[in-house]
C-alpha cells in the first residue's frame, strides 16, 4: 500500500503531491506552535485557512487533525517532503516510520548549491545567481545574458518619482473570504479566550492567497499590471503607496502554493513577448531564482550555529512597543508608518524591512536572534529558513560578513532620498544632534563610533569611518549616543 503523504503547512500547492489520485494525505495543525510563540494574528489566520482550504480541496483523500504536538497526530507509516526547518527535520527523523523525500518548492538542487559553495570564502549572491541563470537557462540568449547584462540593479534603485504620492499601479484585487475563513476566525477567537493563546498585530480581512487558485490569480494580475513597472522604484518608499510595484507573492511562495520555477518562467515569458522591460524582469527573476533560493540554501549550508551568530556582540532586548507592534508613541514618520503597517497587515516591502526596521535594530544593538525571531512571528511570509539568513546574515551583519560585504546601516539621508517620509516628520534627517536630530542619523554615527574597531579592516567601510573621524568631536558623538533610544 502507498504511504500517506504528510504535508506541512508550507507544502500546500500541487507540486507537493504527485499525480496519484489514490494517495491519502495527512494535514496537521499543532496548537503547541502557537502556544510557544506569539504570532501575528493575520499570519495565524493565513496558515490555518490555507491548511483547511487544502483539506477541503482534497476531500475524502485528506485527514486534518488539530492537536497539541505533531507527534501525536503522525501515526503509522508516512512520507513527507523535506521540511523547511531544522526542528521539523529532527522531528521527522525521530518518528518510527517516516520516509523523507527530497525538498520541493525551490529551484536549485541542494547538491548543486553545495558544489558551488564549497571552498569559497564568501558566498555572494551575485555569483550564485549567475550560475543558477546558466544552469536553468533563465533569461539567457545562448551563453550570454538576455539584454547583454547580468545585473540591472543600477537601473532598479531609483528614488520615488518626484511630486507623486503613489506609483499609480493597480493594487491586486481584494480576496473574498469564505465560510472556512469565518470558521478560522472563530477558532482563533476561541484559542485566545479559552486557551490563553496570544497574538500580536490586528486582525483584518484576509489579504493573501490561501489556495493555489487564488495565488495563480494574484500572479497573473502581477504579471499583467505590476511587472512592467517592477524595476526602477523597487527600493523606493511612498507613504501613501505601501505596495509600490511589488508582487506580494512571498506568502504564497512560502506556503508552497506557487512553484518558483513556474513564476520565474512566466516572468521571462513577459519579457520575451515584449510586455515587460528586461531591467524589471531581471530584477524580479533575481529576487526568486537568486535571493529566495540563495537564502534557503544558506540556512542549511551554514548549519545550526548560524542562528546564534552575534559577531557585533549586540545584546539589547527589543523594546516592548516594537516587539508588540505598538507604534502609537513613535514620532519618527518612517518608523511609525512601517510599524503601523506591520501591525495592520503583517507585510511591508523589502526596503522597509531592511533599511527601516532592520537598520534600526542594527544601530541599536538589538540581539540578532531575537530580531530574527520577531520578524518570523510578525510577518505573514516569515519562516526560520528565510529569516535566519535575511536577518542574521544580511540585515544584522551578525555573521561577520559571510553574506554581505558591509553592514546595511544607514542614516536618515538614505531614507530621505528613497522616500517621502521626512517631509512629515518632526525630526530632520540632516541633524545628528539636538532636539530634532533624526534617530536614524544619530544612530548611524553612534553605531559606527561603537563598532569602529570591528570595521577597521573592511575596505568598504573606509570612507564612512574617514567621515566619522572628520565630523566627530567627542561631544557630538556623545549627543548622538544619547539620542539612540529616542524615536
Ligand atoms: P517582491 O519584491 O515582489 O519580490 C519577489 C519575490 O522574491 C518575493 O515574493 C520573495 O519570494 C522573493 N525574495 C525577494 N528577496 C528575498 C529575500 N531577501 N529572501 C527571500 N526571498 C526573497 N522574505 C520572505 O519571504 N519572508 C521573510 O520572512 C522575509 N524576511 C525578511 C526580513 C528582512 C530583515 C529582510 C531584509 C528581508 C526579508 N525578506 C523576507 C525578503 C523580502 O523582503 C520579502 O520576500 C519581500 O519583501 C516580499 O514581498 P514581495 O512578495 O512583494 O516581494
Ligand atoms: Fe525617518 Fe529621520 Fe526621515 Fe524622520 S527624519 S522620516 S526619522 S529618516
Amino acid at each position: 500500500a502507498t504511504r500517506r503523504r504528510w504535508l506541512f503547512a508550507d507544502q500546500l500547492g500541487p507540486h507537493f503531491l504527485d499525480d496519484e489520485p489514490d494517495r491519502q494525505v495527512l494535514l496537521v495543525v499543532s496548537k503547541g506552535v502557537f502556544r510557544r510563540k506569539v504570532y501575528h494574528r493575520q499570519k495565524a489566520h493565513l496558515v490555518l485557512s490555507a491548511l483547511r482550504h487544502r483539506a477541503a480541496e482534497l476531500g475524502d483523500r485528506a485527514e486534518l487533525i488539530v492537536t497539541e504536538r505533531y507527534r501525536d497526530a503522525v501515526t503509522g507509516p508516512v512520507e513527507v517532503c523535506h521540511p523547511t526547518s531544522r526542528a521539523a527535520r529532527e522531528l521527522i527523523r525521530s518518528l518510527p516510520d517516516a520516509t523523507m523525500l527530497p525538498p520541493r518548492g525551490f529551484i536549485t538542487a541542494p547538491g548543486d548549491f553545495v558544489r558551488w559553495a564549497d571552498g569559497r570564502p564568501r558566498l555572494l549572491l551575485e555569483d550564485f545567481y549567475r550560475d543558477a541563470r546558466r544552469r536553468h537557462g533563465i533569461l539567457m540568449d545562448g551563453s550570454e545574458p538576455a539584454g547583454g547584462r547580468w545585473n540591472f540593479d543600477g537601473d532598479n534603485r531609483e528614488p520615488p518619482p518626484r511630486g507623486v504620492r503613489t506609483l499609480g499601479v493597480p493594487p491586486p484585487p481584494a480576496l473574498a473570504e469564505d465560510d472556512i475563513d469565518a470558521e478560522v476566525r472563530a477558532e482563533l477567537d476561541r484559542w485566545e479566550r479559552d486557551d490563553g493563546i496570544r497574538f500580536i498585530g490586528r486582525d483584518g480581512p484576509r489579504r493573501f492567497a490561501v489556495t493555489a487558485g487564488e495565488a495563480q490569480a494574484r500572479l497573473a494580475h502581477f504579471l499583467e499590471h505590476r511587472l512592467p513597472v517592477f524595476g526602477p522604484h523597487e527600493d523606493a518608499m511612498l507613504r501613501e503607496d505601501p505596495l509600490m510595484a511589488h508582487s506580494l507573492l512571498s506568502a504564497s511562495l512560502n506556503l508552497g502554493l506557487l512553484d518558483p520555477l513556474d513564476v520565474v518562467e512566466r516572468a521571462e515569458g513577459e519579457y520575451r513577448r515584449g510586455a515587460a522591460p528586461i531591467a524589471g524582469v531581471e530584477g524580479f527573476v533575481r529576487q526568486i531564482l537568486g535571493w529566495r533560493d540563495y537564502v534557503w540554501h544558506c540556512y542549511w549550508y551554514f548549519g545550526p550555529r548560524f542562528e546564534h551568530r552575534d559577531a557585533l556582540h549586540a545584546r539589547r532586548s527589543l523594546p516592548a512597543w516594537f516587539a508588540g507592534l505598538d507604534p502609537d508613541g513613535v514620532g519618527s514618520a518612517c518608523l511609525r508608518d512601517v510599524l503601523t503597517r506591520v501591525r495592520d497587515t503583517g507585510w511591508v516591502h523589502h526596503i522597509q524591512r531592511l533599511m527601516v526596521l532592520g537598520n534600526l535594530a542594527l544601530q541599536r544593538d538589538w540581539h540578532p536572534a531575537d530580531v530574527a525571531d520577531w520578524f518570523a512571528r510578525a510577518f505573514v511570509d516569515g519562516y526560520p529558513w528565510v529569516m535566519t539568513p535575511n536577518v542574521i546574515g544580511m540585515s544584522q551583519y551578525a555573521d561577520g560578513g559571510r553574506m554581505t560585504t558591509k553592514p546595511y546601516a544607514a542614516g536618515g539621508a538614505y531614507i530621505n532620498r528613497m522616500s517621502d517620509y521626512c517631509g512629515g516628520c518632526p525630526f530632520d534627517p540632516k541633524h545628528r544632534a539636538g532636539a530634532d536630530a533624526c534617530p536614524f542619523t544619530a544612530g548611524y554615527w553612534a553605531f559606527l563610533h561603537h563598532h569602529r574597531d570591528a570595521f577597521a579592516g573592511n575596505h568598504r567601510m573606509r570612507q564612512p569611518l574617514a567621515l566619522l573621524d572628520r565630523l566627530a568631536d567627542a561631544g557630538e558623538i556623545a549627543a548622538a549616543e544619547s539620542r539612540r533610544r529616542d524615536f
